[in-house]
């Protein structure tokens, strides 16, 4: 057997007892220091062994009875040393035995790529294993450490068995792990570098930095294209009012969407190209007017809205983009109030929930300038203020509105004539605010008109009175605003008392509220200008 050789085994001085599993000590016999330092008996022990180490290995070759008369006791070989013999000899036996393993091992496993260990069934620890066996020692580097990055993975969570467990936190089998969760499950953009080919292997430690350097960069970009999203809201063509927009030219409602004309804080006003609504002929050239569908700024607004009656009940009831809406059904309702009472203004073609469809105000492509941009002569100035008089006065008495935001800026000047624009803020004389914001617009009427060198232009005050045949008198503006406030509670009082007797519109717009409602559930709500 192999080895054999390098087994020593020492004899001891004194005489032991045969049994060969019951070694008995003998006590020892006292001796000074000196005796045990002697070099003369150092030296008479060294050769004592040497010669035992001759007489066992000779008995072991030439007798063959060893083996019977170690089992039977009968001989009187120093049987002292026997366990350590014995487990030389298993372990020669293991290392034949884990040979044997790797041959079938080979055999089984020929040039699969899928390589099975039977490491599980080795008796022989790789430390203590023969270490010039090459071969073998590739074949256990294959077996722990595959040579494609993939990492161990097991449903289990540990593969082998016993001593030779591998389990997913082995450092190697994490470490590979996180190199194909970098490569698989990281956002497609991450740069991560070329592994392809590399058992690449990333600690836990690299794999989180990793980790939470890609969760950033995906904020970021997230809040790049939520910034690029809210620009375009910012304009009011999100992507609800594109498919809208998109569904009035594929309904050929509309030819064309051009350019945007205007960008205000509550709306968008772009430039369309008119088709045809059922057999009806759409303007050729139409103002898309695009209600914001943040609700920042309309929140300042809600004292236009809250307290008009008409929008009373459903303002409370409605979410807010449902307040949006109504505010385009408002401008929708009071520029026909206007149309019909023969005012300049653009005409109501169509309301698709926050988009209103208006006449274009102006010729190809170029939009009315605004008062205040129309550079008028004096004799046109003059013209344009008497038109602005008269159309208040018709406004607050025949359609029962206050524009509440009248000024050379929703004025504009076409044709020779003024129009008014710009009216969903507008409201009824019975609005509690109603008479300030006439009062408001009157002023600034004035202001403009007699700032352009016009000569003869009424005070606010006096415009007031003419508008509303009211004759308010008072001294200053203080009191006038008193006067203005007492009157409008009166009012008010009034209006609680007769609302059942209110103008054929309030009447019809309470009838057509109830099918309205439930139409703008619907996705497919479309309210047009004669609804009402
Ligand atoms: P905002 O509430 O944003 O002030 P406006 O109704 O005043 O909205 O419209 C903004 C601008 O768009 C106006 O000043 C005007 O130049 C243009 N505009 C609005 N409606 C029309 C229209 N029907 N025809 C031509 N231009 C229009
Ligand atoms: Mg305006």
């Amino acid at each position: 057997m192999e080895g054999r050789s390098e087994v020593i085994v020492q004899k001891p001085e004194t005489t032991l007892k045969s049994s060969p599993w019951g070694v008995t000590a003998q006590p020892t016999v006292p001796c000074s220091l000196a005796t045990v330092m002697d070099e003369e008996l150092a030296r008479e022990y060294q050769k004592q062994e040497e010669v035992v180490d001759v007489s066992i290995l000779d008995a072991d070759k030439d007798n063959s009875d060893g083996i019977s008369e170690f089992l039977t006791g009968d001989s009187d070989l120093d049987t002292s040393n026997d366990l350590l013999l014995a487990q030389m000899l298993q372990l020669e036996y293991d290392k034949e035995h884990d040979k044997l393993l790797t041959k079938e091992e080979r055999h089984f496993n020929k040039d699969s790529k899928v390589q099975i260990s039977f490491n599980n069934y080795r008796t022989v620890h790789p430390a203590v294993e023969d270490s010039d066996d090459e071969d073998s020692d590739e074949l256990e580097e294959s077996l722990y450490f595959p040579v494609t990055p993939t990492a161990v993975s097991s449903k289990k969570g540990y593969i082998g068995q016993g001593k030779n467990i591998t389990t997913k936190h082995d450092a190697a089998t994490c470490g590979r792990r996180n190199a194909s969760r970098v490569v698989e499950q990281f956002p497609p953009g991450f740069h991560s570098g070329d592994s392809l080919g590399m058992d690449m292997q990333l600690s836990n430690r690299v794999y989180n930095s990793l980790k939470k350097h890609s969760k950033s960069e995906e904020k970021k970009a997230q809040k790049i294209a939520d910034k690029k999203e809210h620009s375009t809201v910012e304009q009011a063509v999100d992507p609800k009012t594109r498919l809208l927009l998109y569904k009035l030219v594929n309904n050929e409602i509309l030819d064309s969407v051009n350019g945007i004309i205007s960008t205000g804080k509550e709306s968008v006003v772009i430039h369309a190209n008119g088709g045809q609504v059922e057999t009806q002929l759409v303007p050729k050239e139409c103002a898309l007017k695009v209600f914001k569908t943040t609700l920042n700024e309309f929140r300042t607004r809600d004292k236009y809205i809250r307290d008009d009656f008409r929008f009373k009940d459903r303002f409370s009831k409605l979410n807010p983009r449902k307040i949006i809406r109504m505010w385009a059904e408002k401008e929708m309702h009071n520029l026909n109030r206007m149309r019909n009472a023969g005012i300049c203004c653009p005409d109501v073609i169509m309301l698709k929930k926050h988009i209103l469809v208006l006449s274009f105000i102006g010729e190809d492509r170029v939009p009315a300038p605004k008062l205040k941009d129309a550079h008028l002569t004096i004799s046109d100035m003059t013209v344009a203020y008497e038109q602005c008089i008269k159309m208040m006065e018709t406004m607050y008495n025949e359609c029962n509105l206050v524009h509440a935001d009248l000024s050379e800026y929703n004025m504009l000047w076409f044709n020779s004539q003024v129009c008014f624009i710009d009216v969903s803020q507008s409201v009824e004389p019975t609005h509690p605010l109603a008479l300030e914001f006439l009062l408001r617009d009157c002023t600034n009427v004035s202001k403009f008109f007699s700032s352009n060198g016009l000569q003869g232009v009424l005070k606010p005050h006096d415009l007031f009175n003419k508008v509303t045949k009211l004759n308010i008198d008072a001294d200053n503006e203080k009191e006038f605003l008193t006067q203005i406030e007492a009157l409008q509670e009166k009012r008010s009082v009034e209006q609680t008392m007769t609302q059942e007797e209110n103008f054929a519109f309030e009447y019809f717009f309470e009838k057509t509220r109830n099918e309205k409602m439930k139409e703008e559930d619907s996705e497919t709500e479309d309210v047009t200008s004669d609804s009402v």
